[in-house]
Parts: structure tokens; C-alpha cells; sequence
């Protein structure tokens, strides 16, 4: 018999480096846990950094995909399907304001690309403010919005007339849209740059500053958006009603998904302005629907809320003297540490707690939104022992 290959050495010889690697080989999940190759069990807060949102292979999505994998996977939008008309049908009824029409693509990092391309064509002007620690993605154009310097130096000349103000600072980012800012786009908490929330004075100060200039403004909200942050929008804490939201991660119930979702003034953009071959494709869709679903009628949305707020109240109350602060929002949580964090993720993965980086300094956790009581005691448990 022939030895199995080396799954680890061949994507190493095979990939191009590009990714932080852990030496662990994911094979099967179900809800919140994953197994690896030696049978080994995980609770899984890295998620693929908050996709699987309804957790591992949810009955439902499964049955979603095979279905739809077993009749059509592509229709191309010059035709109708009925998958795509429904996710799109469901999400409009999931979203606040007049967010009811939408772009539909495969990922954050492309509906960023479209928002800015929308943002433009609609209002005639091109500038973006972006906000400082901010993370569009790694396009071109979502890369020109992104703050971090080691993304973006090696990759100049970036998109023009895109730049960056201090978030949470409303008198210095104010000041930066003026009647060439055609949008202002930010996450409504940052997540690659910290797991850190907007105040509200902050967003609102924004949204009236754009309505004053005539600028469009963008929510982020690749990562918050899907009931992780305890709404289905994060927005939705802010009362801010923005002109377009960027979706994808929970949305596509694990397959691939980007949304842009439009509100009314985000009009008159004429056919093949922007098109994308895989964009809306039925089984994506189909996937989305289900995910889309379940969010709803399991109350995922609320869940995230009394959950998220519990794990910070444990964290909090367990006062480790190397915790700087416990900051987030429903389960989209960050353990700021007064040194370096990453040396925590071994030791976690060892007491089977998959956690994920957000910066340096700070430990994320995105756990699946239908993650249990005991499971998420266990996360805490395991924190706690290895801070301690
Ligand atoms: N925006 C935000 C807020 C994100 O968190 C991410 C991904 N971490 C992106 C955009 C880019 O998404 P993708 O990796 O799917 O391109």
C-alpha cells in the first residue's frame, strides 16, 4: 500500500507562502467544532474568519447545496434563476432602511472594489476617506482603503484619491469629506485592525457630515454583517442608514457570496458598468438562502447578542493582569493584551480553542453564531488557563 501524502508539504511546496500556516490539517465540522486529520477535536472561533456564521455543515445549507449542486450551478445573469431572485428577496427583507437592491459577487474584497466603482459613477467624484486601521481587502482598489502600510507599499501606485482619517475622531475625519468625496467607507467595527467599535457620536457625525457634502457612505460590513455582532447589521446599533453595505463571509452560508446592497441613491448604473461571471451563480446562492434562513429563525442574531455580551462579562471578570482590554460587540470579540498575542494560539489549539488574530496584540474570537453555552464556557475556560 502507498503511504498517504503529505497534505502539509504539498500545499507548502504548492502555495506561495502567502499565508500564516498552523501545522494543523482541518478535515470535517459540525456546528461549532472541528476534527483534524489525527481525530483531534476543536471549538472553532476562527471560521474562516466569521463565515460559518450557522456553523459546520448545517443540515440545511448541506441540503441547500446538494440540491442545487445536483440541477444547475451556473446561470450566468443574463438569465433569471430562482435561487438568486429568493436570496436576494430574503436579504432585502433582513436589511434596514432601503437597502433592497443589490450587486451580487464572491467575496469582501470585490464588493468593496464595486462600492467604490458605484460610489464614483453615481455621484461624479472620486474621492474615498477611508478610516485609519481600516481592512477593505487586498484588491487594488479595497487595498487603497486598507491602512496597513505592509499591504499596500509593495503594491504602489494604489487607486488615486483614496485616503485615510482617524476613526473615531470626528473632527479630523469630518474634515476630511468635502464636496469631492464621492463616499466615505468604513467598518463599523474594525475588525482585521482590532476588533473595535465605532462610537456612535462617531458614525452619525459621519453620516450627517456626508449628507451635507452630498457623499455616499459605505458600511463595511464584510466581516460584522450576518447577525454576528447581535443585529444583522452592525449598523443597526448605530442607527446610521447608509447608502451602500458590502456583505459576504456569513452570507453565503460557506460558499463564496459578495453583496453590495443599495439604497435609493444608489441609481442609474447602466448595463455592463460592472458585471462578474461567478457573481449570483445558483449554487452560491442557493447556500445564501439557506444561511440567510437560518439566521432568522434560529434568532441567531440575538444569540450573538447574549452570548457575546456573557464570554466579555467572563473575561472581564476574570481581571489576567496581561489583558489590556475586552473589547467587541456580540460574538465578534477581541482580548487586547499588553504584549505580543500570537504566542497564545498554539497553546489554545492545544486545549482545542481555534483563535485568530487581530493585529499584534489582540486575540479574536469568532466563534459560529449557534456555538453552545458549554462551548463557549470551554473557549473562556481555555483563555483563561493559557492568559493566566
Ligand atoms: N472587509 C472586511 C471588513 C473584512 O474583514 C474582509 C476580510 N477579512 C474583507 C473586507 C475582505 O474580504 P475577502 O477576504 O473576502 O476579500
Amino acid at each position: 500500500m502507498s503511504e498517504a501524502p503529505d497534505w502539509m508539504e504539498l500545499e507548502d511546496r504548492h502555495g506561495l507562502g502567502v499565508y500564516a500556516k498552523r501545522p494543523i490539517r482541518l478535515v470535517r465540522g459540525e456546528g461549532a467544532r472541528v476534527v483534524d486529520a489525527e481525530g483531534r477535536e476543536y471549538i472553532d472561533c476562527v471560521t474562516g474568519v466569521g463565515v460559518a456564521a450557522v456553523g459546520h455543515a448545517h443540515p440545511r445549507v448541506v441540503e441547500a447545496i446538494r440540491d442545487q449542486a445536483g440541477r444547475l450551478v451556473t446561470a450566468y445573469e443574463l438569465f433569471y434563476h430562482e435561487m438568486r431572485a429568493r436570496f436576494t428577496a430574503k436579504l432585502a427583507a433582513l436589511l434596514p432602511g432601503d437597502l433592497d437592491r443589490f450587486f451580487l459577487c464572491n467575496s469582501g474584497t470585490e464588493a468593496v472594489e464595486g462600492a467604490i466603482k458605484f460610489a464614483r459613477l453615481v455621484t461624479g467624484r472620486a474621492g474615498i476617506t477611508a478610516a485609519m486601521r481600516g481592512y477593505h481587502g487586498k484588491t487594488m482598489g479595497a487595498l487603497s482603503a486598507t491602512w496597513e502600510k505592509s499591504y499596500r507599499t509593495p503594491a504602489e501606485p494604489l487607486v488615486p484619491a483614496i485616503g485615510h482619517a482617524p476613526f473615531n475622531n470626528i473632527e479630523k475625519f469630518t474634515a476630511r469629506i468635502d464636496e469631492e468625496t464621492a463616499a466615505v467607507l468604513v467598518e463599523p467595527v474594525q475588525g482585521e485592525g482590532g476588533v473595535r467599535p465605532a462610537d456612535p457620536s462617531f458614525l452619525a457625525a459621519v453620516e450627517t457630515r456626508c449628507r451635507e457634502v452630498g457623499a455616499l457612505l459605505i458600511l463595511d460590513e464584510v466581516q460584522t454583517g450576518g447577525g454576528r455582532t447581535g443585529k444583522f447589521l452592525a449598523a443597526e446599533h448605530f442607527g446610521v442608514t447608509p447608502d451602500m453595505v458590502c456583505l459576504a463571509k456569513a452570507v453565503g452560508g460557506g460558499l463564496p457570496l459578495g453583496v453590495i446592497a443599495c439604497g435609493a441613491r444608489v441609481k442609474g448604473i447602466p448595463p455592463r458598468f460592472h458585471t462578474s461571471t461567478f457573481g449570483g451563480n445558483p449554487l452560491s446562492c442557493a447556500a445564501g438562502l439557506a444561511a440567510l434562513e437560518v439566521i432568522e429563525q434560529e434568532g441567531l442574531a440575538e444569540r450573538a447578542a447574549v452570548l457575546g455580551a456573557r464570554f466579555r462579562k467572563q473575561l472581564t471578570a476574570a481581571d489576567l493582569p496581561v489583558v489590556r482590554g475586552v473589547r467587541g460587540l456580540g460574538l465578534m470579540i477581541g482580548l487586547e493584551l499588553k504584549q505580543k498575542a500570537g504566542r497564545y494560539l498554539a497553546p489554545l489549539a492545544e486545549r482545542g480553542v481555534l483563535a485568530l488574530l487581530a493585529g499584534n496584540s489582540v486575540l479574536r474570537f469568532l466563534p459560529p453564531l449557534v456555538i453552545t453555552e458549554s462551548d463557549l464556557d470551554r473557549v473562556a475556560d481555555a483563555v483563561i488557563e493559557v492568559l493566566q
